[in-house]
């Protein structure tokens, strides 16, 4: 018996407590600045993405991610970005690819709206036309 008081004591404390997620989802949460969940390329002041197209974090991702296609130009050093995938479905928020980019062209965003009932609308298109409906749609 005296357990059940101590139980709803807790209870009715809480009561009073500030809430953390008063509204959600039709209020917005606000989440901390440097809150790792979606990813995002980052741009120049022309709206280009920084992205180099070298494919370090392609082959840096413990997950196997990332899917990176390029293309070579001519009259042109080093390759162009035409698609930038990223599956976050196996990504498991390491980090990895935002820390070795060495063009700073990768970035973690607040974006944390990433449940999905649809397996292929884990995969995100960063950069580039979706393949696909589901791509489209993510
Ligand atoms: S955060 Fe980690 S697992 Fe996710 S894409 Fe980057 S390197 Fe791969
Ligand atoms: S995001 Fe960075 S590491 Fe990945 S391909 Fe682009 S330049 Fe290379």
């Amino acid at each position: 018996m005296i357990g059940l008081f101590k139980g709803m004591a807790t209870t009715m404390s809480h009561l009073f407590r500030p809430t953390f997620n008063a509204g959600y989802p039709y209020t917005p949460k606000v989440v901390p600045e440097r809150s790792r969940s979606c990813f995002a390329l980052c741009l120049d002041d022309d709206g280009r993405p920084l992205c180099k197209a070298c494919g370090l974090c392609e082959r840096s991702c413990p997950s196997g991610a990332i899917s990176i296609t390029s293309s070579k130009v001519e009259g042109q050093a080093g390759r162009v970005l035409d698609r930038f995938v990223i599956d976050l479905g196996i990504c498991m928020h390491c980090g990895i690819c935002v820390e070795r980019c060495p063009s700073m062209g990768l970035t973690q965003t607040g974006d944390f709206h990433l449940a999905t009932p649809s397996r292929p609308q884990t995969v995100r298109v960063l950069f580039g036309v979706p393949a696909t409906a589901q791509e489209e749609s993510a």
